[in-house]
C-alpha cells in the first residue's frame, strides 16, 4: 500500500516526493517519459557534452528557502545568463539595455538620456492589459516591433495583444548597461547537472520510481490512498470542459565540430528566422570540450505540453478545471502543467513546498 501515488518526476513531483517520504510516507513516483527530472532533465549527448533535453533550463531564484532546498541536492555553479538578439543585422543586448539602443542606433546616449528618449516613444497605455500594452508603454511602437511583435507571434502563435501582460512583462527594460537577463539574487546552475540533483531527491528508502509508466496504466493496480498529480489538468478530468491550450516546442539539437558557435549562452531570432532562439550548453555548464552542442527552438501548436498560454479566454476554462481540482478528494495538483501556471522552476519549487506544508499532517 502506497500512501501517495505521484504523477511526474519533474521539479514539483520529486519535491513532494522527497518531503512526503521524509514524513515516512510511502510514495510510489510514476513518469511516462523514461527519465527523471522533467522538463529540466539534462544528459550527456554522444559527444559527451552536457545538454538539456527539453531546451534551456537557467536556474534564477530570489527565495532564499527555495535555494536552500535544493542545495541539500546538489552543489552550484555561479552562472549569470546573457542573451543577444539578432535584431537589424547586429547581436544586441537583450533586455533592451543603454548598450542596445547606441548599438542599434549607433548613438552615444547615457543612461539619462536614454530615458528621455523612451519617454518620447512610450504611448500612453492605461491601464496595462495585455503584452503589447507592456512593450509599447515601456519603450514604443519602434523596438517593440524589432524585439517582440514578431517574436512573440512566433513563440505563441499569437499577436501580443492577445496574450495577458505578465508574459513579455517576465522581460525587462534597463537604461543601465546590466546586460544580464535575470537579476535574481541567486543565479547558479546545479554543478554536475540537473539529472544528477533529482536522482539525489529521490533517492529515498520510501519513494519507489517506475519510468515508463503512465499513472492511468496502473490505478487499479497498485493500492495507494492518495494522489500527487502534476501531468496537465484537463488531461486529469478528461477533457471535460474541453481542451486547455498549451504550447510545444521542436529542439533540433546539433554538435559542431568547433569549440565556440556564438558569443552568448543564448542568440534570439526574434525576426527573420523560422526558430525563436539558439543557445549553446557549454556557457550554461561550464564544461570544457573540443566540441559545442547548440539547440534551436522551434515553436510547435502540437506536441508535449510546455507551456500554458496566459490569455483571458484559457484562464476562464483553467477556473473550471480548478473548482474540479480542488472538490477531488485525496488528488493534490501542483506544478506548471496542473495549475495551468506559466511558472520558473523556482516557484514550481516553491509551490510544491507550500502544499507539502499544506498536507504534511493528512
Ligand atoms: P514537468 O517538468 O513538465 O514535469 C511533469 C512530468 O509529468 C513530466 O515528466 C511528464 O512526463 C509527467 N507526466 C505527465 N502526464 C503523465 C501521466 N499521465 N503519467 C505519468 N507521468 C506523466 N524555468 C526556469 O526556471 N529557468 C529556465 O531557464 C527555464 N527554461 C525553460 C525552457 C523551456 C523550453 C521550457 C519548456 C521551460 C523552461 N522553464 C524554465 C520552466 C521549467 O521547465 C518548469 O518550471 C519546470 O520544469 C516545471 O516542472 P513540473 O514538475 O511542474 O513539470
Ligand atoms: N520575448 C520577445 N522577444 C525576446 C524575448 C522575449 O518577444 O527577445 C517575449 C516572448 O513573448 C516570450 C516572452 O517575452 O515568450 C518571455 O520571454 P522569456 O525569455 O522569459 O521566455 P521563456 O524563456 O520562458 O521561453
Amino acid at each position: 500500500m502506497f500512501d501517495y501515488i505521484v504523477v511526474g518526476a519533474g521539479f514539483a513531483g520529486s519535491v513532494m516526493a522527497e518531503r512526503l517520504a521524509g514524513t515516512g510516507k510511502k510514495i510510489l513516483v510514476v513518469d511516462k517519459r523514461g527519465h527523471v527530472g522533467g522538463n529540466a532533465y539534462d544528459h550527456y549527448d554522444e559527444a559527451g557534452i552536457l545538454v538539456h533535453k527539453y531546451g534551456p533550463h537557467i536556474f534564477h531564484t530570489n527565495s532564499p528557502e527555495v535555494y536552500d532546498y535544493l542545495s541539500r541536492f546538489t552543489e552550484w555553479r555561479p552562472y549569470e545568463h546573457k542573451v543577444l538578439g539578432s535584431v537589424d543585422g547586429k547581436l544586441v543586448p537583450i533586455p533592451i539595455n543603454l548598450n542596445t539602443v547606441n548599438l542599434l542606433y549607433g548613438w552615444h546616449l547615457d543612461s539619462e538620456e536614454m530615458e528621455e528618449f523612451l519617454r518620447s516613444r512610450a504611448e500612453p497605455i492605461i491601464p496595462v492589459r495585455t503584452s503589447a500594452d507592456v512593450v509599447l508603454s515601456r519603450v514604443g511602437r519602434e523596438l517593440y516591433e524589432k524585439f517582440f511583435k514578431n517574436y512573440t507571434k512566433k513563440q505563441w502563435d499569437l499577436d501580443p495583444s492577445e496574450l495577458d501582460a505578465s508574459v513579455t512583462a517576465r522581460v525587462p527594460v534597463r537604461t543601465n548597461q546590466d546586460d544580464r537577463y535575470f537579476t535574481d539574487a541567486f543565479q547558479v546552475m546545479p554543478l554536475h547537472g540537473y539529472t544528477a540533483m533529482f536522482e539525489k531527491m529521490l533517492s529515498h528508502e520510501n519513494i519507489e520510481t517506475r519510468l515508463n509508466t503512465d499513472y492511468k496504466d496502473i490505478i487499479g493496480q497498485v493500492p495507494y490512498k492518495n494522489i500527487v498529480y502534476t501531468g496537465p489538468v484537463d488531461s486529469y478530468f478528461d477533457y471535460r470542459y474541453g481542451k486547455l491550450p498549451y504550447r510545444s516546442l521542436e529542439f533540433k539539437h546539433e554538435t559542431l565540430d568547433q569549440q565556440v558557435f556564438q558569443p552568448t549562452g543564448t542568440v534570439n531570432y526574434p525576426n527573420e528566422q523560422a526558430f525563436t532562439r539558439i543557445t549553446e550548453f557549454k556557457y550554461l555548464t561550464g564544461q570544457a570540450h573540443e566540441k559545442t552542442s547548440i539547440v534551436y527552438e522551434f515553436s510547435r501548436a502540437e506536441g508535449d505540453p510546455y507551456y500554458p498560454i496566459p490569455t483571458t479566454a484559457n484562464a476562464e476554462i483553467y477556473r473550471k478545471y480548478q473548482a474540479l481540482a480542488d472538490n477531488t478528494p485525496n488528488v493534490f495538483f501542483t506544478g506548471r502543467l496542473a495549475t495551468y501556471k506559466y511558472y520558473n522552476m523556482d516557484q514550481v519549487v516553491a509551490q510544491a513546498l507550500t502544499l507539502f506544508k499544506k498536507i504534511q499532517h493528512l
